[in-house]
């Protein structure tokens, strides 16, 4: 069977838009610098990583040792206990973050949510799922939480256990809450039974790799951190990875037979494709491509940053961010170079594939647009 001209055509057309479309993107985390021909074989196959990446299986049409693989890449980027930790490949940060959740939930029933304003609106849905109490605690200027709101609201409710979701990097500013001081927060107030939820859905993929090192893993306290796969990393289909610890894990998984597996994760059928994109991307980059990588972005954005202030933009960004923040644009300019904007603000999100001739592309643009004719 083949398509008809006229489907032929459509399929020509939105190939066309989406070529030009990726062209100028500076608004949104997606990395577009991939090359994964050497995979388009597997698109012959119905892989499926049913089940439990780390149990048997009966379904074996999979990818689920390559799974492993990126998972225990992230466990020990992450710095979890290397005889404590599971994990598996999402279908992106937000199934992270509902998962980081469920366990929380399953762990202390009785636990009250706290995440800040700036926190990405999967969580807040994911709460709503979950049908889990929570407090919005509020945030500062620069997108991270206010720790003394924090208190306050962990102050009026002393009696339940505390679950936080800690931001690594927010969406609009790249902001980093900070897990050691949420736990130290938390002993102070003699609080029993807490969980710390790091969403690291873009910085997850380069904060290993910043010198100085962020405080966001598990060494500084977190029991769970998702992060996205298509963002950092780059993958034609969104994806992510959540690791957890194992011994948490192991208290809510169940074996199902039919599958001949633990029902360890949220979706039955998984997404037995991206697991192989990830390792793959892993592999070809290796500790030393990601640092390479991370050292660009901040160059890139260290860059724009001083060329917005050179044009007199108060623009900003946080302490070792790819994320650059400015007042909005004119339209134009936003529409052209699809600039997520928000509360009158926008950002530039240096992701690996922008490049400096982009920037000055961008800051080109901005100057035209602000010469006022007499
Ligand atoms: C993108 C993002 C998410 C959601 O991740 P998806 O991979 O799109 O599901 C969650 N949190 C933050 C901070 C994000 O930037």
């Amino acid at each position: 069977m083949k398509l008809h001209t006229l489907e032929q055509n459509q399929l020509e057309a939105l190939y066309k838009n989406i070529e030009e479309t990726t062209q100028n993107f500076l608004g949104y985390p997606v990395s577009k610098d991939f090359d994964y021909s050497d995979l388009l074989p597997f698109l012959k196959f119905p892989l499926n990583n049913l089940g439990d990446p780390f149990g048997e299986s009966t379904y074996r049409v999979d990818s689920r040792a390559m799974e492993r693989e990126v998972v225990h890449f992230f466990a020990e980027q992450f710095r979890a206990d290397p005889d404590n930790f599971w994990g598996y490949v999402t279908n992106g940060g937000s199934e992270g973050n509902l998962y980081g959740l469920y366990l929380a939930r399953e762990l202390y029933p009785k636990g009250m949510v706290y995440f800040s304003e700036a926190t990405h609106y999967s969580v807040q849905k994911n709460i709503t799922l979950l049908n889990m109490d929570f407090v919005k605690v509020r945030a500062q200027e620069n997108g991270e939480l206010d720790y003394q709101d924090l208190r306050e609201a962990i102050g009026y409710n002393r009696h339940r256990p505390v679950i936080v979701i800690a931001n690594i990097g927010t969406t609009m500013t790249e902001a980093k809450d900070n897990p050691a001081r949420i736990a130290s927060i938390i002993q102070d107030m003699a609080i029993s039974g807490h969980y710390i939820h790091a969403d690291a859905a873009l910085a997850g993929g380069f904060a290993p790799f910043i010198d100085p090192r962020p405080i966001f893993d598990f060494q500084d306290g977190v029991d769970s951190i998702s992060v996205s796969g298509h963002k950092f990393i780059g993958s034609p289909m969104p994806s992510g990875v959540v690791i957890v610890k194992k011994d948490n894990r192991d208290r809510i998984a169940r074996n199902i037979a039919y599958i001949g597996s633990a029902d360890a994760t949220i979706t039955g059928s998984r997404n037995g494709h991206s697991p192989l994109f990830l390792w793959y991307a892993i592999k070809k980059l290796g500790v030393e491509g990601f640092t390479q990588r991370t050292r660009h972005s901040l160059a890139v954005a260290a860059y724009t940053l001083k060329k917005l202030q050179t044009l007199g933009i108060d623009a900003w960004r946080n302490p070792n961010a790819i994320t650059v923040v400015f007042p909005a644009p004119p339209v134009a300019i936003i529409d052209k170079w699809q600039l997520a904007t928000e509360n009158g603000q926008s950002h530039i999100i240096c992701m690996p594939n922008v490049s400096f001739d982009q920037i000055d592309l961008l800051i080109q643009d901005l100057k035209e647009t602000m010469i006022i004719p007499a």
